[in-house]
C-alpha cells in the first residue's frame, strides 16, 4: 500500500497542477473574451520582426455582419514610436487590439506588420511579438510574484523586483505582510484596480515584447502615480525603441505621443498627427481636447 501511495500522491499533485493551469488559461481567455479558433495557414511562417511597423490597410470589420465597427480604415503605426488611439467609447479602439492579435480576422483589407500580412504568419509568433496591458487584467490564484513572472516564466527574482520598481508597485507590495509571496486572485487578497494595473505593467515589462499595447492601462491610478508610471514607461520605450500603442480617454496621458489617431463612426476622423498639429487643424481632436465633444461625455478628463 505504501509503495503505491507515493506515486499516486505524486500523480495527484501533477494532475492538480495541470488542472489548475488549464483553468487559469481558461480564465485568461474568458476574461479577455478570446476567440482562439483562428488557425495558421499550412504555409504560415514565423513573423520576421524588423522594427515593428504596423499598417491597417482598408480594414473592415464587425462582430456582426449588419453592424460594421471599422469601415475601410487605413493608418500606419510607425516602428519604435508611441502612437495613441483616441475616440468615443465603443468606436473600436479595443477592436484594433483584438484584430492585431488575430482573435478575429478582418472582413476586408489587411493588417501588416513590417510589411507582412498577419494572416501569413504563425499565430504563436504574432502573439509573442505583442504584449498588452488590457482594460481588465486577469490575475491567477497564486502569489504576486507568480502573477508578475507570468510575463516571462524564467525571469529571476531580481528581474521581478526591477520591473515592479519601474511599474511603481514595489513599495505597495513590500508593505504587504507577505510581500511578493502574498496570494492574490479569487482565493487571495483583494487588490485594488490601480494595483492590478501596475501588476499588469510589471508583467508586460518582464515579457518585453517588440510591440506594446496599453489599453486604458493607467485609468484606475491617481494622477500623481499615473504621471510617474507613464514617465517610467516612456523612458523604457524610448530607450528600447519599442513600437507602442496607447488607448486612453484621459488625453493628458497621450498628448506627448509621436502620433495621435482619432477614430470615430468606424473611420479615421482626421489625418493623424502630433498634438500641436491636431490642435492647430481645429478638427475632432481639438474639440475633444477643449472638452467640447458631447459624445465623449464625462470620460474626458483634461488636466
Ligand atoms: P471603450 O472606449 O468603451 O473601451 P472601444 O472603442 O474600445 O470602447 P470596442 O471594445 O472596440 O470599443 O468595441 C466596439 C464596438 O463593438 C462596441 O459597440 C462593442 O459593444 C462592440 N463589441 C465589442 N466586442 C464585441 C463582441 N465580442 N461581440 C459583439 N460586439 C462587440
Amino acid at each position: 500500500v505504501f509503495q503505491l501511495s507515493v506515486p499516486l500522491n505524486f500523480l495527484g499533485s501533477v494532475y492538480r497542477e495541470l488542472r489548475q493551469s488549464l483553468l487559469d488559461m481558461e480564465t485568461l481567455f474568458n476574461l479577455q473574451k478570446v476567440n482562439i479558433a483562428v488557425k495558421d495557414k499550412s504555409d504560415a511562417k514565423p513573423l520576421e520582426f524588423k522594427g515593428g511597423e504596423i499598417r491597417f490597410e482598408n480594414v473592415t470589420f464587425g462582430y456582426h455582419p449588419d453592424r460594421p465597427i471599422l469601415k475601410s480604415v487605413t493608418f500606419t503605426i510607425p516602428a519604435g514610436k508611441k502612437t495613441a488611439i483616441v475616440g468615443p467609447s465603443g468606436c473600436g479602439k479595443s477592436t484594433v487590439l483584438r484584430l492585431l492579435f488575430r482573435f478575429y480576422d478582418v472582413q476586408g483589407g489587411r493588417i501588416l506588420i513590417d510589411g507582412r500580412d498577419i494572416r501569413d504568419v504563425t499565430v504563436e509568433s504574432l502573439r509573442k511579438s505583442i504584449g498588452v496591458v488590457p482594460q481588465d487584467t486577469p490575475l491567477f490564484n497564486n502569489t504576486i510574484e507568480h502573477n508578475i513572472r507570468y510575463g516571462r516564466i524564467d525571469a529571476t527574482a531580481e528581474e521581478v523586483l526591477h520591473v515592479s520598481k519601474r511599474a511603481k508597485i514595489h513599495d505597495t507590495i513590500s508593505a504587504f505582510p507577505e510581500g511578493y509571496q502574498t496570494m492574490v486572485g479569487e482565493r487571495g487578497m483583494m487588490i485594488s484596480g490601480g494595483e492590478k494595473q501596475r501588476l499588469a505593467v510589471s508583467r508586460l515589462l518582464l515579457k518585453d515584447p517588440p510591440i506594446l499595447f496599453f489599453d486604458e492601462a493607467t485609468s484606475a491610478l491617481d494622477s500623481h502615480t499615473e504621471q510617474a508610471l507613464l514617465g517610467n514607461i516612456s523612458s523604457i520605450l524610448k530607450e528600447k525603441e519599442r513600437t507602442s500603442i496607447f488607448v486612453a480617454h484621459r488625453l493628458r496621458t497621450i498628448f506627448d505621443s509621436d502620433q495621435i489617431i482619432v477614430l470615430r463612426d468606424g473611420s479615421v476622423a482626421e489625418p493623424p498627427g502630433i498634438h500641436e498639429q491636431l490642435i492647430n487643424s481645429g478638427g475632432v481632436y481639438s474639440s475633444l481636447w477643449a472638452g467640447r465633444d458631447a459624445e465623449y461625455g464625462t470620460g474626458t478628463v483634461l488636466y
